[in-house]
């Protein structure tokens, strides 16, 4: 008899457990359940539209829906669709790989102000999730405000400050990109609470900053002669040392060189947000729009022996997507060694109707299609009925 496991979330530690399990040459049947139609998670929310680079790893997680063990099962929700309850009664062990999906919130007055977004929510417009179609107004935002100093910060800075051409080749939402092209943009500032030797950026993103057509990027130079926490590993350490180094090219640029400047401003922690303006630890900005950067948190689920969280789910909003290859393969053999001490459950299938990999393909050629025809990879579509007809029709 056959092991079935669930594995709840299509994005990256899902796939990668996935594979990780399949490794082994089981005898078992995996279901990957995702709340939206489309699988790939973060890769297709939550990178960003012009990493297509990044991007490039769904292709070996569409390989593994071509395998006759594995079934995808979009547009089910746990806890609406099914409990959780159900899914443990079904399945011989479950893989939570449900990321983590709601902006945290820096507890400031004027957060819940309609220019101030949370970057789960942000990042999302950009990349198409239907959740989120709906951006925020950008025909008078002069000034942009991106509260932290980590990766998402500098995505959401540089898709708003790269050009239209930059952005040619992205998969960024045509409204998404066309509001940004059309805002009167003159300044982003990317704001830390700490000092620059804190920031968490890795420095090809961070010298990327440097690298963009119509925006500058400075920084005033005090502070970059700070040096690295010596409590941080070796690897943090080098990393940040470089950092500074980028920042200090930064500090040598002048502010209006270009269309659009990025400053990058440090030891400014966000005090109060009003129309317009935000306070700041070190005195007032203009900020037409204001995105918080500084991470996000889960959903609850049962924590039980036979539920396995894997990625963002387990350690939290860290790592890139490749850090999550091996925990999630090390994972997989925790499943394999729960299951080899349990016989198969022998319950009917309880998954209800889905979109399945045929749907998702249907989805993606749609896509990709409609993305040739502008020299793009794809152009997404972005409502949820939509999404379901195209899965049945194409
Ligand atoms: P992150 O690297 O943890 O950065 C979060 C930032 O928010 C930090 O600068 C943090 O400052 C700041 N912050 C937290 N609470 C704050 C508060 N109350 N007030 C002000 N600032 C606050 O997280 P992330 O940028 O969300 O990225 C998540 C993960 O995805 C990271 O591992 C990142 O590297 C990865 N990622 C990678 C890429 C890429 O490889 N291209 C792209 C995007 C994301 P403190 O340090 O002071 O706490």
């Amino acid at each position: 008899m056959t092991h079935r496991v669930a594995i709840v979330g299509a994005g990256p530690s899902g796939f990668y457990a996935a594979d990780g399990l399949l490794r082994t040459n089981p005898d078992l049947h995996i279901d990957v359940i995702d709340r939206l139609p489309t699988p790939h998670g973060l890769i297709r929310a939550g990178v960003a539209p012009d990493h297509q680079g990044t991007k490039a790893v769904a292709r070996q997680f569409d390989r593994l829906l071509a395998r006759p063990d594995l079934r995808f099962a979009g547009n089910i929700e746990i806890g609406r669709d099914l409990s959780w309850d159900e899914l443990g009664a079904a399945y011989d062990a479950v893989i939570v790989a449900t990321g983590m999906v709601i902006d945290k919130k820096l507890g400031v007055p004027g957060e819940d102000l309609a220019h101030v977004w949370g970057s789960w929510r942000f990042v999302g417009w950009l990349n198409g999730h239907p959740d989120f179609r709906q951006g925020p107004d950008l025909s008078k935002a002069k000034s942009v405000a991106v509260i932290g100093n980590g990766n998402v910060a500098l995505d959401v800075a540089r898709v708003l400050a790269k050009s239209a051409d930059e952005m040619a080749k992205s998969d960024i939402v045509p409204e998404a990109g066309a509001a940004i092209s059309a805002a009167p943009l003159t300044d982003i500032y990317v704001i830390g609470r700490r000092g620059p030797e804190h920031a968490s950026f890795t420095n090809n993103e961070l010298a990327e900053m440097g690298r963009l057509s119509r925006a500058v990027a400075v920084t005033d130079t005090k502070g970059l002669d700070a040096t690295p926490p010596s409590s941080d590993p070796t690897p943090a350490r080098l990393r940040k040392a470089k950092n500074l180094e980028i920042l200090r090219g930064f500090a040598n640029n002048k502010a209006g060189a270009k269309p659009v400047t990025v400053h990058f401003l440090f030891q400014a922690a966000p005090v109060t947000f009003k129309p317009g303006e935000v306070e700041l630890t070190t005195g007032k900005l203009p900020a037409d729009l204001v995105v918080t950067c500084i991470g996000y948190r889960g959903e609850d689920f049962p924590k039980r022996e036979d539920v396995f969280p894997v990625g963002w789910a387990k350690r939290g909003p860290t790592g890139t997507i490749p850090t999550n290859r091996a925990e999630s393969h090390a994972v997989a053999q925790q499943v394999m060694a729960w299951l080899k001490a349990r016989d198969p459950k022998s319950g009917p299938d309880v998954l209800p109707i889905a979109v399945d990999a045929a749907g998702w393909h249907r989805i993606d050629k749609h896509e990709t299609a409609a993305g040739a025809a502008h020299g793009r990879p794809r152009v997404k579509l972005t409502d949820w009925q939509t999404l379901l007809d195209v899965a049945q029709d194409g």
